[in-house]
């Protein structure tokens, strides 16, 4: 079946930035170029040569996450760092919220995925200030760990490259498309799952400390339908903009405004 039977009732943007608390090593995967020989590279932009945040990295981790904390089953792997659930079958699927925000790969029944992660590009100000910094590979720091051979015990030197503490990723957005009145509160998941990453970490060596990130100026914005225009950010503060997310859902009652004034932007209040 094709997407034909979805009608777009409108988008949610969650935009912002996000600082790595800690070095981020988002591997770039064993197809990848090593610069200088680096056993563990980080994924880099092509074009400028800078690490960024996939996308797809993002997304993984954080339906991962949200996954454990439902006690759902994640037994597939994707990447080399994050094991996701995906419902095998229609009756599950019409239960799963995670399936329905997240998507599913292509199936007999029809589908349709609501979450869109942009890729976050490491913004102009960090580019500069660790150009400025001399590391020791182009915006990265090169960690030396030792690697121990559990059958051998023997111990080899690993270099282990990580964006520094401190960089700062973005414009962050994140895209999110409502098809039925459910996907309101299914929004909510998205912010969830936000947090639990921040509880937790991206990328690899979370183990070790790295990858702690953590979500800064946040906005909420919401297009109806065929609007070319989104309406004023919601905010739980009036005339206030730019969010942590315990600022933006921490205070009492924030999910069921958050809610209302989604309601009302698509129409459906
Ligand atoms: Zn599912």
């Amino acid at each position: 079946m094709g997407n034909g039977e979805f009608t777009l009732l409108g988008r949610a943007f969650i935009r912002g930035n996000i600082l790595a608390l800690t070095g981020l090593h988002i591997g770039a995967g064993s197809g990848a170029l090593a610069i200088g020989g680096m056993d563990n590279p980080v994924v880099r932009d092509p074009l400028t040569n800078r690490p960024y945040i996939p996308g797809s990295s993002l997304r993984g981790k954080m339906r991962s996450l949200l996954e454990r904390s439902q006690g759902l089953v994640s037994d597939q792997r994707i990447g080399r760092d994050v094991k996701i659930h995906v419902c095998q079958d229609e009756n599950g699927y019409r239960e799963c919220d995670v399936c329905h925000v997240f998507g599913v790969p292509a199936q007999s029944w029809s589908s349709q995925t609501r979450l869109l992660v942009r890729d976050t590009h490491l913004n102009g100000d960090s580019a500069r200030r660790l150009e400025e910094a001399k590391t020791d590979l182009p915006y990265t720091e090169a960690k030396w760990e030792v690697a121990i051979d559990r059958v051998t015990s023997a111990a080899t030197p690993r270099q282990m490259e990580r964006v520094p503490a401190g960089a700062v990723f973005g414009p962050m957005e994140m895209s999110f498309a409502f098809y039925e009145a459910k996907d309101v509160q299914r929004f909510g998941l998205v912010l969830r799952a936000m947090r639990l990453l921040e509880e937790d970490y991206l990328g690899g060596q979370g183990a070790r400390g790295s990858g702690r990130v953590e979500f800064q100026g946040l906005s909420i914005s919401c297009r109806a339908g065929d609007n070319w225009d989104e309406i004023p950010r919601w905010s739980p503060e009036a005339g206030a903009e730019g969010f942590t997310l315990p600022q933006l859902m921490g205070k009492p009652g924030a999910t069921e405004r958050l809610e209302g004034w989604l309601a009302s932007c698509l129409h459906l209040a």
